[in-house]
Formats: structure tokens, C-alpha cells, sequence
């Protein structure tokens, strides 16, 4: 592209020779325009600086946009850089160029303090610019390719500081939009500027490799023309490089070396029909073997940004790896034009896809950019279409994250350090607090904040999106339900210890590790967690124990049991949080729950029921479930209601009565009179005028309750009364 000759009659041949009817006019007329705006000044270079313009008209041009927006093109630093102003545009140009050209005008204009912000402030602005007109978007993009490909003209610092944003930000803009070689243009010539070294070794490697594989896959190509040919089958086959930076990426993700990526060279098959793309497939894998896994259907699964190709890679005929991808010239051309592509359409609507999606896609986007005026709109409306995988996040201090779609808050934490994910409690987007939950939109800033005390909840499973989010919160749930269940394990072996006049501090390091081998497990800690989920009992355990000790130790006075070697059970029992409320029998503070089949209340006679991971559930004796629970009686313990406790409990009572207006009312006033809170109420009749009625009650005791039950037994229309 560097011979091509750079003049406003170059252009106008080049914008005549896709768009006959073009007001080519209008373009010299801007030409001249910019030109004398222009004239006091040159480039880094030393040459004129129309130059600049004219070169970012010839690429827009490339892109085959609209004669309005290469005349936006030509006259783009006008209002920047010379003393012309909005109005004067209006008048020369009419309103829609000088639209273009004082949008552009805004985007340039911000001065930043630092680079963060900058990047994130750079990136609101092209959105919400994009928001207005997609076509102030290729200006831009213009603009900054001939920048980067004249980058060498300028200072070191400002050549770095214009690469790194290209290769953050406009690169990344030119792969959502699907502009193909626009990204890898983009791309490569960040990475020459900021990497240079590692480029040129790149660069070399390549060179060698293609030359020593272009026979082979010259030959590979023959065989695949001559059979479509036999078949009769369209397709053009041709070589494919990736690009440096792709490589480098590719290495640097895989943890690779150059050798090892495979996909250095390809081929690519285009052809005719989205039918003929699978057949051209199955004739490729029926001459070589494909490599299973390698295979990826992007025609009936499109990237995000409409690419559609087929991709398969196989074992060539010399035993080497050819990577092919298949795609119709239609997709071909969205691969490399993304969003411009559909855009030239707009107007003359040409595109007789078999695929409406496009078509669908284009109208919404054209139909967005005119109706919505903020970019967040903007980008919610295009959403699951130009950047559906995606949210663009800042941090407080302007860093730019990207996360997956529907990312939240936690999220985010995670995504900065897992410890800023565990102590995560609340989260403000935009200054304002949000629910852990919210789903962030582009361009929020979130801060996020902790609490040294907190950990994770395991219904943040239900919310987060991301991978890591996902396994962080499961890892640690998991070392806490261990944790837990060392501890309830140590206290039901206690109480099985002392059963036998024993005290947990008798127990010695050797012997806990003897005993935990008998039940086949690792360490004691490992026993305690198999007591704790209700897998050994402690019975049995106590057994064991007994057992390995001597005859004669067996028959000594308990307090000789206590010594100073049980510091490793000591330490394995966490600082206690006050539970109330509920014991084992001779032990407090335990990790319980009440059941919400039965809802006990102190003074019910009470079963503990130690579940997998999760503490006790606590039933009452007469529950039905507990029969159903029984048939592992290893996991039954004895609990008991803590004496002295000033709190109240739920208990639920179910009241039939016959269906008389006012008795829900009368029943209400009832319960109220004698100090009992209600917390819910459920009243259904039946055909044969009867009610049922459901309180849910906040109760001191079993007595205070039993002495409910018979006062409402005696109201007049009630006929049962069961908890
Ligand atoms: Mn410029």
C-alpha cells in the first residue's frame, strides 16, 4: 500500500470505481478546503501536511465508505487544527459532514492526566461516538492506521504511548466490529513499535517456515483443486499466514514456543455455498486424518462478531499438521469487513442473504445509532450482537477490565485478586451501591468493598459468570464445610468420649493416628471430618480406641488420661461463635438448624441429625421425616434446648375450622393477647365449608404454645388444632 500514489485524483478513481454515481465534486471541493486550512503546517516528516487527510481518505476509500464520510475524512482536523469553525463547515458542506467532522473534533479534544484514564475515557468516547454514527468510527479508525503506519517520524514516548492505546483499545474496537484486517493491521504494528526485538525474531521464523513448507503445501492445495474439479465443486484455495502478533499471542496464552504452534501456516478454501463448505470439509478428511478436538463449526455457531468459517486441521501427507479453513465469499468478506460490509449495503439493501440475521443485525444497528444518543444504550441495544460476550468495566482509578456479559460485582472482585473476591460485601457502580448480584453495564466503574471478616456465600454460585469466580467460591466453601466438620466431628467425639469417662485431651497424637489408619483415612483431621459428616460414628471410633490400648490402660482412673499430648485435637476445635439456643447433650455451640418439616420449640423433646457438610439439623422427636432418617442411626445424636435462653422460636400451627366470616379475625386477636407474634398467615376453605388456617408463630416455649393451642381448641367454629 505504500506505492500506491496518494493524490484527490487517485481518490476520486478509486471511490468512482466501486460507486459510479459518487459526488466526486463534493470530495475535490473538500480536498481544496483542507488544503489551503492546512497550508501553514507540515508533518513530523517535514512534508505538507494534507497529506495526512488525503492518506486517511484513501483508506476510507479501501473501505469503500460513502463520499460523506471521506469528505469527513479530508476535512477531519480542520476544526482541530486551523481556525475553521462548525458553522463555517455547515455552510460549505451541508449538515451531515460537518456532523462527522465536529464529532471527530470532540473525541480528539479530551486532555488526560493519565494514561489510565485516558484509556478508559478514550473508550467512553469512541462508544458513545459510535452510538451517534457508526461512520465516525471509520474516520477514526482511519486516522489512527496512517498514524501507526507513519508512527516512525515520531518522538520514542509518544510512539509508545500511541501504540499501546492502539494495541488496547482500537484493536480490540476492530474485532468486535469484525473488521478483520483492520485488527491485524492494528495489531502488527503495535507490536513492531512496543516489541521490537521479539517482532524481527518473529518475522524471521515465519519467513522460514514458509519457505520451507510452501512446496508442501503447494502440494496439498493441488490435490484438494484437482478433486474439486472431479466433483465439480467451486473453490478457490489459497495460502494463509497468521499474523505476528497472532502468534505471539497464541504462544504467550498456550505457554508455547514458536515450533509448537502448528497453525503458523494454513490454507484457505473459499467457495461457493454454505452446503459446499461441509462438503469440501468431508473430501479434506477423507484424504487426511483430522485431528479430533481441532475442529470448529463457526458457520453454524458465528463468532460474536458474524465471522463464519469452518476450521479443521489434519495430518497431511507428510505427517505434518495443515490447518484448513473453508468459508463462502460472503463470509469471507464479513471476516475481513465486519461491520463496514454491511454498512455500504444500508441504503441499496443488495444483500439477498439466505441469512436475515445480517440483514436483521444491520436495521437494528442503523436503527440504533439514529434514535439512541448514549452510549450505554447504545451498547445495550446491540447486545449479543456487536459485543455480546463482553462488558467493559473500569476500576476506581480509570484501569479498563473486560468481562464476560452478565458479569457482576463478585465477579469483578475476583477478577483483581481471590482475596478481594472472599472479602467482598458490597459493591458501588457509578458512586452508588448495588446488590452483589447487579449485572455491571459497559462502561460502569466499580469499586468494590470488603470486610476482613467476610468470606464467600455459597448462593454467589447462583450469580457469578466467570470461571475463576466460580472455582474460588468452591474451593473455599469446601476448606470451610472441612473446617466445620473437623470441628462438629471433635465435639461428637467428645461427647462419646466422655461417655466413657474419658476427656479429649487424653487422646495421643500416635494413637488418633493409629486409629484413623483403622478406618482407613489419611490423619486425624480426616477422622474428625468423617464423624463430622456422619460417615463413622464416634461409637465406633471410642471402640477402636479402646481397643488399641492396653488391658491395663483401659483399667486406669480417667484423670490419668490427662496429660499435655492432646494439643493436636485442642487445635483442630476453632474459637467458638455463641449459638443459642441449642446443645448436644454436654457440649455447647454447635453448627445446627432447626428442620422446617417440624419447627421445634424449647420445651419439644429433640433429635440432632448430623448431615453431610453442614452441621445438624435439629428435629423434633415426633417428626414423621425422622423415620426416614433413622435407617442411619450413626447419625442421630442427642440435643437438647440450652436452659436460660430469652428468645423466641417459629412454630407453626394448623388450625381447621368451619368457614365462618370474621374467624381468621377473632383467631388474630386471640394469639395477639397473649404476647404471641405473628409472623404469617395462609387461610384456604374447602367444598364441605371448612378452612384451614396456617399460623406461623414466633413462641417462647412449649408450655406458652400448648397453652395457645388449647385456648384457640376452645374458640367457637374451630374444630382442630395440630402444629
Ligand atoms: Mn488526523
Amino acid at each position: 500500500m505504500s506505492d500506491e500514489v496518494i493524490t484527490i485524483y487517485s481518490l476520486t478513481t478509486k471511490v468512482l470505481s466501486y460507486d459510479s454515481s459518487a459526488d466526486v465534486d463534493l470530495l475535490k471541493k473538500a480536498y481544496i478546503f483542507s488544503r489551503e486550512a492546512h497550508c501553514s503546517q507540515t508533518r513530523s516528516e517535514g512534508t505538507p501536511y494534507i497529506g495526512h487527510p488525503l492518506s486517511v481518505a484513501h483508506i476510507l476509500a479501501d473501505m469503500k465508505t460513502d463520499v460523506a464520510t471521506i469528505a469527513a475524512g479530508l476535512l477531519h482536523d480542520t476544526i482541530e487544527d486551523t481556525g475553521t469553525t462548525v458553522k463555517d463547515m455547515k455552510e460549505m458542506f451541508g449538515d451531515e459532514i460537518a456532523f462527522l467532522v465536529s464529532a471527530l473534533t470532540k473525541l480528539s479534544k479530551i486532555e488526560f492526566k493519565t494514561r489510565e484514564e485516558a484509556q478508559a475515557e478514550n473508550f467512553r468516547k469512541m462508544l458513545l461516538a459510535m452510538s451517534e454514527d457508526i461512520r465516525v468510527i471509520f474516520i477514526k479508525f482511519a486516522d489512527r492506521l496512517h498514524n501507526m503506519r507513519t508512527l516512525q517520524f515520531l518522538p520514542e514516548n509518544k510512539r509508545q504511548r500511541i501504540a499501546t492505546e492502539t494495541l488496547e483499545i482500537y484493536a480490540p474496537l476492530a474485532n468486535r466490529l469484525g473488521i478483520g484486517w483492520l485488527r491485524i493491521e492494528f495489531e502488527d504494528l503495535s507490536f513492531k513499535i512496543l516489541m521490537p526485538e521479539l517482532y524481527e525474531e518473529l518475522a524471521q521464523k515465519v519467513a522460514k517456515r514458509k519457505e520451507e513448507q510452501e512446496g508442501y503445501l503447494k502440494e496439498v492445495a493441488r490435490t484438494i483443486e484437482e478433486s474439486l474439479r472431479e466433483e465439480g465443486l467451486y473453490g478457490r484455495v489459497s495460502g494463509r499466514v497468521k499474523h505476528y502478533y497472532g502468534i505471539y499471542q497464541k504462544m504467550q496464552n498456550q505457554r508455547i514456543s514458536f515450533d509448537q504452534v502448528h497453525d503458523v501456516l494454513g490454507l484457505r478454501i473459499i467457495t461457493d455455498t454454505k452446503a459446499n463448505c461441509y462438503t469440501i470439509m468431508g473430501l479434506i478428511h477423507s484424504f487426511w486424518t483430522p485431528i479430533p478436538g481441532r475442529f470448529k463449526d463457526y458457520i453454524a455457531m458465528p463468532k460474536s462478531n458474524m465471522y463464519q468459517s469452518l476450521h479443521t486441521t489434519v495430518i497431511g501427507p507428510k505427517g505434518e499438521r495443515v490447518e484448513f479453513q473453508i468459508r463462502t465469499e460472503e463470509m469471507n468478506k464479513i471476516a475481513e469487513e465486519g461491520i463496514a460490509s454491511h454498512w455500504r449495503y444500508k441504503e441499496k439493501d443488495t444483500m439477498k442473504t439466505r441469512d436475515s440475521k445480517y440483514i436483521s443485525w444491520l436495521r437494528e444497528l442503523i436503527r440504533s445509532q439514529k434514535e439512541l444518543h448514549d452510549a450505554r444504550e447504545f451498547m445495550e441495544a446491540v447486545k449479543g450482537e456487536v459485543i455480546p460476550e463482553v462488558v467493559y468495566v473500569f476500576t476506581p482509578t480509570g484501569e479498563i477490565k473486560e468481562l464476560p456479559f452478565d458479569s457482576t460485582p463478585v465477579d469483578f472482585a475476583y477478577s483483581i485478586h481471590t482475596e478481594v473476591g472472599h472479602k467482598c460485601v458490597g459493591a458501588k457502580v457509578n458512586g452508588r451501591i448495588v446488590p452483589l448480584r447487579y449485572q455491571m453495564k459497559n462502561g460502569d466503574t466499580v469499586e468494590i468493598i470488603t470486610s476482613p471478616t467476610h468470606g464467600p456465600s455459597r448462593d454467589w454460585l447462583k450469580f457469578v459468570v466467570t470461571q475463576r469466580a466460580k472455582n474460588r467460591i468452591k474451593q473455599w466453601i469446601k476448606a470451610e464445610e472441612r473446617k466445620q466438620s473437623i470441628e462438629l466431628g471433635a465435639k461428637l467425639l467428645e461427647v462419646e468420649l466422655k461417655k466413657h469417662h474419658l476427656k479429649p485431651s487424653s487422646l495421643k497424637s500416635e494413637e488418633a493416628q493409629t486409629v484413623a489408619k483403622a478406618f482407613g483415612l489419611q490423619t486425624y483431621d480426616d477422622l474428625l471430618v468423617s464423624i463430622g459428616y456422619g460417615k463413622v460414628s464416634p461409637h465406633q471410633v471410642v471402640n477402636r480406641l479402646l481397643a488399641e490400648r492396653s488391658p491395663e490402660a483401659h483399667l486406669r482412673k480417667p484423670q490419668d488420661f490427662q496429660g499435655a499430648s492432646g494439643e493436636e485435637l485442642q487445635k483442630t476445635v476453632r474459637p467458638q461463635k455463641e449459638h443459642k439456643g441449642i446443645s448436644i447433650k454436654g457440649i455447647d455451640h454447635i453448627l445446627y438448624h432447626t428442620a422446617k418439616c417440624c419447627l421445634p420449640v424449647p420445651g419439644d423433646i429433640l433429635v440432632g441429625f448430623v448431615t453431610r457438610g453442614r452441621g445438624v439439623t435439629i428435629h423434633r422427636k415426633d417428626c414423621p421425616n425422622l423415620e426416614r432418617l433413622t435407617i442411619d442411626d450413626a447419625r442421630l445424636i442427642d440435643v437438647d434446648w440450652k436452659p436460660g435462653d430469652e428468645m423466641t422460636t417459629t412454630a407453626r400451627l394448623l388450625i381447621e375450622t368451619v368457614d365462618r366470616p370474621g374467624l381468621i379475625a377473632d383467631l388474630s386477636v386471640l394469639i395477639s393477647s397473649v404476647n404471641v407474634n405473628i409472623s404469617h398467615i395462609n387461610a384456604t376453605t374447602t367444598q364441605d365449608k371448612k378452612a384451614h388456617i396456617t399460623f406461623n408463630l414466633d413462641v417462647r416455649d412449649k408450655p406458652q404454645l400448648n397453652t395457645l393451642i388449647q385456648k384457640i381448641s376452645q374458640t367457637e367454629g374451630v374444630l382442630r388444632v395440630k402444629r
